[in-house]
C-alpha cells in the first residue's frame, strides 16, 4: 500500500470529548471516527488490525473444533419472550417494530437464537457435541456509553455457543475454550489473565473473565502473588477479618450533629474507621436491604445479591424507600431493627467480630459508641455473609500468599450455562436409551472491538500507538527521506516490491510531506518497524531500520534489508 493513496486522516489536536487514551490515539491517528454516541466508523488502518484480530480468532477457533456460522442480527421478539428474557434484559436492549407492529430486537448476545436453530435440527446424541461461533456486530444501549470502543453501543462480537450430552462434555468444551482464549489474547500480544467471575444465578465456578491488565480498565481484580489465583473482586471471597478482644463497655448514643458520613463520624469522635461501621441500603425489585461493613471495608453489591437470593441487581434505595422501613438515611445501624417481608439486614462477617464500634442511633444526629455486633444485633432479624470487597490487604484464599490488586478490561468472558435456555427453550435430544434430555450449554465472547483499545491501552507512549506486531495495521514502513528525489523513491520502491514479495505487510509512505511530519505519523501510527531511506542510503548503500518499542535502530546493506526484517519481526 502507499501512503499518498491510504485514507487514513490523522488530527493535530486531541478531541476533546474522548476520555481514555485508546479513544485519543485511534482519533488522531486516523483508524476511526466517531458517528454519534457510542458509535464509530472504522478507516482502512483501524479495520486491517480488527481483520487481523479476527484472522487470530478463526484460526484458534477452527483449530479447536469450532465452526464459524452467521445469523441475523435482527432477532424476533418470540424468542426472547420464550427464554423469559424479552423484559428481564431491560434498557440495554434496542428494540424496533417492523411494519407490521411485530416486534424485534437488534441482537446484543444470541442464545436464544442459536438455541432455536440448533433444536430444529439436533435430536440424537449421536450429532453433538457441536460448537458454532460467529463474528458480527451486536447492539447493547448501555446506560453510559463511555471510554470509545471500549464499551459503545454497536460494537464487534465473536459469539460463541457449545452444546454437549452431558455436564463432562460441556466442562470439555469449556475447557477448550479457556485454552483458545488463552491462545488468542497470546497471539494478540495482550497482557492478560483469566479471571473467576460472577456466574450470577447460576453460582460456583462456571465462568472465567479474560481481563487485559491497564489503568483504563472497568473492572477490578486481585491474583495471589504465589498461587494460580485470580478473581473479579466481585466474586474475590474475603476472609473473616478478626480484631483483638476487648471488655465490652455499655453502649451509648452519642450526639453527632451533622455527621452523616463514616468518615465525618470517625474524625469527630477521634475514632479509626475499623472501630466504625457503616450502612448502605439497597432495594432489590422492591424489597429494602441494608447492607453493613465495616468502615475501612467497601460493600461487595453482587454478595449482597447472593447472600439474599435477589433476582436482580441491587440498587440504591430511593430516600423515599428508606423512609418507608423507617430508616434515618446517615444513622443506621442493625440495633434494635428488625427483619420484615419489606426488609432485610445482611451484616458482613469481620463487623460480627469487631468490638467496641460506632455506628448509627437510628436516629438523626446520633451514634452509639461501643457496639458489639455479637451481643447487641438481634441474631434472628439478620444474615451473616461475607458481603464486602476483597482488599489487597486480604490474603489468598487458596494458600494465604499476599494479594495483588489491578484494574482490567474484560476482553472475553467464557460461561458455563448449563441447561437453563435448552430447558426454557426445549432443546432436547435423545439419549443412549432413548429418552430426551436437555443439552448443557456454554458461551462464550470475545470483543474484538474492545481487544483493539486494550492493546493501545496497554502499549502507547506520548508519541503514539506501539502495537504488537500481529496486529498492527502494517508491520513495517518505509519512509523515504524526500520523496521528490527520483533515486530515493527508485531505491525504496526496490526495497518496497522485496518485502512485498516476501509477504511483509509493508506501507511506502511516499507523500511528498516533509521528513519530519513522515516520522511522527509513523509514531504515532505505531507500525513496528520504520526502515529510512536517505541520500546516505543511496551512498553507503545502508538503510536504517527503528524499532517502534524499544527505538534501537540498526544499519543494514540495502541487500539484507528482507533478513533483517523477517529476524526484527520474529524478535516482536
Ligand atoms: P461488561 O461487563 O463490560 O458490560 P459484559 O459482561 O456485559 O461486559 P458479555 O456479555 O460477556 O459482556 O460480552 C462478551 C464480550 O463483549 C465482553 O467480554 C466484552 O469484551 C465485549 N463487550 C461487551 N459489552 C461491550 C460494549 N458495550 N462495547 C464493547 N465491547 C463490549
Ligand atoms: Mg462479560
Amino acid at each position: 500500500m502507499l501512503a499518498s493513496k491510504l485514507y487514513a486522516p490523522t488530527l493535530r489536536e486531541v478531541p476533546s470529548d474522548a476520555d481514555v487514551v485508546s479513544q485519543q490515539l485511534m482519533l488522531r491517528a486516523g483508524f476511526m471516527r466517531k458517528v454519534a454516541n457510542g458509535l464509530y466508523s472504522f478507516l482502512p488502518l483501524g479495520w486491517r488490525s480488527i481483520k487481523k484480530i479476527e484472522t487470530i480468532i478463526r484460526e484458534e477457533m477452527d483449530a479447536s473444533m469450532a465452526q464459524e456460522i452467521m445469523m441475523p442480527i435482527l432477532q424476533p421478539a418470540e424468542i426472547w419472550k420464550e427464554s423469559g428474557r424479552w423484559n428481564a434484559y431491560g434498557a440495554e436492549m434496542m428494540r424496533i417494530n417492523d411494519r407490521h407492529d411485530v416486534e424485534y430486537c437488534l441482537g446484543p448476545t444470541h442464545e436464544e437464537m442459536i438455541t432455536t436453530l440448533v433444536k430444529n435440527e439436533i435430536n440424537s446424541y449421536r450429532q453433538l457435541p457441536v460448537n458454532l461461533y460467529q463474528i458480527q456486530s451486536k447492539f447493547r444501549d448501555e446506560r453510559r456509553p463511555r471510554y470509545g470502543l471500549m464499551r459503545s453501543r454497536e460494537f464487534i462480537m465473536k459469539d460463541g455457543y457449545s452444546f454437549d450430552v452431558d455436564e463432562a462434555g460441556a466442562d470439555a468444551s469449556y475447557q477448550s475454550m479457556y485454552d483458545a482464549y488463552s491462545r488468542i489474547f497470546s497471539r494478540c500480544g495482550l497482557t492478560f489473565r483469566p479471571v473467576e467471575a460472577d456466574s450470577g444465578a447460576i453460582g460456583g465456578s462456571n465462568t472465567h473473565e479474560f481481563m487485559a491488565i491497564a489503568e483504563a480498565g472497568e473492572a477490578d481484580i486481585v491474583h495471589c502473588t504465589s498461587c494460580e489465583y485470580a478473581a473479579n473482586i466481585e466474586i474475590g471471597k474475603p476472609g473473616v477479618m478478626k480484631q483483638d478482644e476487648e471488655a465490652l463497655a455499655p453502649l451509648e448514643v452519642v450526639e453527632t450533629p451533622h455527621a452523616s458520613t463514616i468518615e465525618a463520624v470517625a474524625d469527630m469522635l477521634k475514632l479509626p474507621l475499623n472501630k466504625t461501621i457503616k450502612a448502605v441500603v439497597f432495594s432489590i425489585e422492591g424489597k429494602v436491604i441494608l447492607a453493613m461493613v465495616r468502615g475501612d471495608h467497601e460493600v461487595n453489591e453482587v454478595a449482597v445479591q447472593h447472600a439474599v437470593n435477589g433476582a436482580v441487581e441491587p440498587e440504591m434505595a430511593t430516600p423515599e424507600q428508606l423512609e418507608a422501613v423507617g430508616l434515618t438515611a446517615g444513622f443506621i445501624s442493625p440495633v434494635g431493627l428488625k427483619q420484615t417481608e419489606e426488609f432485610s439486614i445482611v451484616v458482613d462477617e469481620s463487623v460480627m467480630e469487631a468490638y467496641n464500634v460506632c455506628g448509627g442511633a437510628n436516629k438523626t444526629d446520633a451514634h452509639y459508641i461501643n457496639i458489639n455486633p455479637k451481643r447487641d444485633f438481634n441474631i434472628d432479624d439478620i444474615v451473616v455473609a461475607p458481603i464486602r470487597l476483597i482488599t489487597d490487604e486480604d490474603v489468598c484464599p487458596l494458600c494465604a500468599a499476599p494479594l495483588e490488586r489491578s484494574k482490567g478490561i474484560e476482553v472475553g468472558q467464557v460461561f458455563k450455562l448449563g441447561t437453563k435456555y435448552s430447558e426454557s427453550l426445549q432443546a432436547t435430544f435423545l439419549d443412549q436409551n432413548g429418552r430426551p434430555n436437555p443439552m448443557v450449554m456454554g458461551c462464550y465472547g470475545i470483543g474484538v472491538s474492545r481487544t483493539l483499545a486494550a492493546a493501545i491501552e496497554q502499549y502507547h507512549d506520548e508519541n503514539g500507538i506501539i502495537w504488537p506486531r500481529a496486529i498492527a495495521p502494517f508491520e513495517v514502513v518505509i519512509v523515504p527521506i524526500n520523496a521528490k528525489d527520483e533515486a530515493l523513491m527508485q531505491a525504496s520502491t526496490s526495497i518496497y516490491n522485496t518485502l512485498l514479495s516476501d509477504n511483509v505487510d509493508v506501507l511506502l509512505d511516499d507523500r511528498k510531506d516533509r521528513a519530519g511530519v513522515k516520522f511522527k505519523d509513523a509514531d504515532l501510527i505505531g507500525y513496528p518497524l520504520r526502515i529510512t531511506v536517505s541520500k546516505n542510503t543511496l551512498e553507503s548503500d545502508d538503510v536504517e531500520i527503528r524499532v517502534r518499542k524499544t527505538g534501537e535502530t540498526i544499519n543494514c546493506p540495502i541487500s539484507e534489508v528482507l533478513i533483517t526484517v523477517q529476524d526484527l519481526l520474529a524478535q516482536l
